[in-house]
């Protein structure tokens, strides 16, 4: 089954706001087995969004569209839509009812007068309530078999929409007439620590094996995502395959790899703490605490997380962490020596046994030839044992402290994992 997707709304044409709706729309219908045939992105002008509705009933026949669902006078959607299917607009008895509970729930009585256009529908379209916000989705079908699917533009919305009516009426209507469904399903084993390039050498030879399906790498601050995908399969032999695919890799991989999906770092490494008993305390300077903020966001992070220093200034370190003036004269803050007395220091002043130590120089200035804008010294402390690593890494400002972060809770997972 094949669809076409408009998303409609001045923000998106103009790049004010990120097109988040036609992402996460391929996602999720690529998932469940509906290929989009084309996205179109189009202003919020009647005669582009019919334009673009009208090529997309022609071509696809089914066009699901996202935005201009509100009630004020850039929102024209519905009308449009309503006029391409020739359907005058009738306020709906239900939506009327479910807005006005809404609004005097939120104590704004009476309802503004504008909201009421949101009560109307096209003659015969499906409502698809939506609990989240004020204007319903819509389906739309005419004798000819052809479908428009309105869905509001608000993010949150949409997914919520599509999840729950969206989806299940698309998979009902997939399978009417078609024997096996199809699906596009993925999987993602994430990578951190090692170049993309090193990384496509380790995995490289498996590529072959793996065909028909399809691996793709993502490079982020984060690492390197590896996204196995299975096109167009049915849904049990994709997901064998995604599964005899993702183990090969992971042994590819060895330990570069720290887990799957959106699985986030921060938690590999407090679970690996709590497994062994071990309780963590961080000491950041360029990184102003990024690392603890990514560990905090992990529920749970208080039974073995205890705290952190953010010691910026050269006096803090010092006076804080107890790093010797020496140190910080002779090597400089961002050094080997520095990096670690800071995390010496963040053991014995917060009484962690295992710790993570970070200082360098994110930029744009502060720069020098013999430690340009990117030097970072990472180190990490697991009882008695110490590891320190330098690194130089690209990006701005906010790239540097983001692969910092992640590079230090990789140099105390990859501890941990030697470690019992
Ligand atoms: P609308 O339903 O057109 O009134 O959209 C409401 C808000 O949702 C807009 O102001 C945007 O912030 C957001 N929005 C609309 N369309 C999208 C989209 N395709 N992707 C991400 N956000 C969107
Ligand atoms: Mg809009």
């Amino acid at each position: 089954m094949k669809l076409d997707v408009v998303t409609i709304g001045n923000e998106l044409v103009l790049g004010l706001t990120v097109d988040t709706n036609a992402a996460e729309l391929g996602r999720a219908l690529a998932a469940a087995g509906v290929e989009i045939a084309r996205h179109t992105t189009v202003p919020d002008r009647p005669d582009d969004i019919r334009a673009a509705v009208a090529e997309a009933l022609d071509r696809t026949g089914v066009v699901l569209t996202t935005g201009g669902l509100g009630p004020t006078r850039d929102d024209m959607t519905k009308q449009v839509v309503a006029e391409l299917f020739g359907k005058p607009l009738v306020t709906d008895a239900g939506v009327l009812r479910a807005l006005e509970a809404r609004f005097k729930k939120l104590g704004r009585w009476p309802m503004p007068a504008v909201n009421r256009t949101q009560a109307e529908v096209p003659e015969g379209a499906t409502v698809l309530p939506n609990p989240r916000g004020t204007a319903p989705g819509l389906w739309i079908e005419d004798g000819r078999g052809r479908v428009a699917i309105l869905l509001p533009g608000v993010p949150r919305e949409m997914r919520g929409l599509l999840v729950e009516e969206v989806l299940p009426r698309l998979v009902r209507r997939q399978g009417r007439g078609e024997t096996g469904s199809r699906v596009v399903l993925s999987r993602v084993l994430r990578t951190t620590g090692v170049p993309e390039s090193a990384l496509a050498e380790r995995v490289g030879p498996v590529e072959d094996e793996i065909a028909p399906l399809t691996l793709a790498s993502l490079p982020s601050e984060a690492g390197v995502d590896l996204r196995l995908t299975a096109w167009a399969l049915e849904p049990s032999a994709a997901e064998r395959q995604l599964a005899a695919a993702a183990a090969l890799l992971r042994e590819r991989l060895e330990d570069h790899c720290y887990g799957e999906g959106d699985t986030d770092l921060a938690a590999v490494v407090l679970a690996l703490l709590r497994a062994r008993h071990r309780k963590l305390a961080v000491a950041e300077s360029c990184t102003g605490g990024l690392i603890g903020a990514r560990i905090t966001a992990i529920p749970g992070a208080s039974d073995t997380f205890l705290g952190g220093v953010v010691a910026y200034a050269d006096d803090v370190k010092r006076a804080t962490l107890g790093v010797p003036a020496e140190i910080l004269e002779q090597h400089g803050a961002v050094s080997e020596p520095a990096v670690r007395a800071i995390a010496e220091g963040a053991q014995r002043m917060l009484g962690a046994e295992c710790t993570i130590a970070v200082t360098g120089i994110a930029g744009p200035g502060g720069g020098t030839p013999e430690k340009p804008v990117g030097t970072v010294w990472i180190g990490a402390r697991v009882g008695d044992e110490v590891r320190t690593v330098k690194r130089v890494f690209p990006g701005n400002r906010d790239e540097i402290r983001q692969r910092a972060a992640q590079a230090a809770l990789d140099l105390l997972r990859r501890m941990l994992l030697r470690s019992s």
